[in-house]
């Protein structure tokens, strides 16, 4: 008889994703995720990390969080409806609503626990939730989390949303609609103002979850909300300090009664605890970095522009990309992870994404290229590309 404790049911879990040949071995990095980077003891170019703006090891944001470190300690000490809300919470969250241009911010520990929290706090049993089919794992999640019934329309279909709506929101008090601002597999920005026409139409809620918006787009990186002058229109503005700010957290950018709300009913903030000083120190660096300059973005938004030019010219498909998410389309499953590992062994790390995180036969390697890039990094980059993509018969 096996012991229960050796967990064979997982044991055999294991096992089979190994057979499939997506068991994951993590790769290392060695240093700060930077342009060019040490990974599993190897020089790369990276393009890969989500450090759009180089903000994850900046000189400034280094030292606000030593300062933090050094008046407010490494933790907080519990969470913010106890004794863990300390005044450089408070600061962040004034600083975030004047650069988001809303009334109020409410900060959490991460853009992932924003979604597992916020959603099923503002919903409940007698709404519906009508959510776009590409949403982020963490939407996902957080929608399961609300009593609220669920519906989802065709990916940025609105003829498809309204149908829902025709079909379903009579029977409901409240209804949100949910949707990424900058869909992260594909680069698309969603289609906020005839989202923003539909909810208005038929007396919805909208809920934008703009992680790869923030610090991306809109003036100075204010994101997809500012970049489509829709202030005031859309009722949850989300965005991530993971990614464009370069630290952790995420926050809900909205009125003041949603925050007095979530301040009662976020469960992330009654059960977990609160950002530790240095990461809030960072952020408001970060903050004031982008409302004192366009330096940041305009040299991501011309770095992304020169590269993906670079990638076309050599006739390379990087799909319908709006934003510095730069997908090269592969196809077949397998061809997409063995072009991957080529250019990781030629020194340019760009992951494979392949079924079921987007549509079989779609595999491509995303490219994320940050302000951090050379111009001379991000030419010797495609010259792999192209030495690759011509061994593999893509171009
Ligand atoms: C990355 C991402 C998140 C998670 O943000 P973290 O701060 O890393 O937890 C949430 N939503 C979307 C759309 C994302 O792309």
């Amino acid at each position: 008889m096996s012991n229960v404790h050796e967990l064979k049911y997982l044991q055999d879990q294991v096992q089979e994703l190994k057979d499939q040949g997506v068991y994951r071995v993590l790769p290392i990095l060695e240093g700060a995720n930077e342009a060019e980077v040490i990974l599993n003891g190897k020089k790369v170019i990276n393009l890969s990390s989500n450090n759009y703006l180089g903000f994850a090891s900046h000189p400034k944001l280094k030292k606000a969080a030593i300062e933090a470190v050094e008046k407010y300690g490494v933790g907080s000490g519990a969470v913010r409806t106890i004794i863990g809300n300390m005044d450089i919470h408070e600061e962040l969250e004034k600083k975030l609503a004047v650069f988001k241009r809303e009334e109020a911010v409410m900060v959490f520990q991460s853009g992932f626990n924003c979604n597992a929290g916020a959603i099923q706090a503002i919903t409940n049993k007698g709404d519906l939730i009508i959510s776009d089919e590409l949403n982020h794992a963490s939407i996902i999640d957080g929608v399961k989390l609300s009593k609220a019934d669920k519906a989802v329309y065709k990916h940025s279909d609105m003829a498809d949303l309204e149908r829902v709506l025709i079909e379903r929101r009579s029977q409901y008090e409240n209804c949100l609609i949910i949707t990424d601002g900058v869909f992260s597999m594909d680069g698309d920005i969603a289609k906020l103002p005839e989202i923003v026409e539909l909810a208005e139409k038929y007396n919805c809620m909208t809920y934008v979850d703009d992680a790869h918006g923030s610090g991306v787009l809109g003036e100075s990186g204010r994101g997809t909300v500012d970049h489509f002058h829709l202030h005031g229109r859309i009722d949850f503005s989300i965005g991530t300090l993971s990614k464009a700010i370069g630290v952790i957290g995420g926050y809900v950018a909205g009125s003041k009664v949603m925050k007095e709300w979530l301040l009662h009913r976020g469960r992330p903030l009654l059960f977990s605890t609160s950002l530790p000083p240095a990461a809030v120190g960072a952020i408001m660096e970060a903050v004031d970095l982008l409302s004192s300059t366009t330096e940041y973005t305009d040299r991501l938004w011309h770095n992304a522009r020169f590269f993906k030019a670079e990638l076309g010219k050599l006739g390379f498909n990087t799909g319908a990309s709006e934003t510095p998410i730069t997908p090269v389309i592969v196809g077949d499953e397998a061809k997409t992870v063995a072009f991957s590992k080529r250019m990781l062994e030629m020194g340019v790390f760009v992951s494979p994404i392949v079924f079921p995180t987007v549509p079989k036969g779609t595999g491509r390697v995303r490219c994320m290229v940050t302000a951090g890039h050379t111009e001379e990094q991000l030419v010797r980059a495609v010259a792999v590309f192209e030495q690759v993509g011509k061994e593999m018969g893509l171009i």
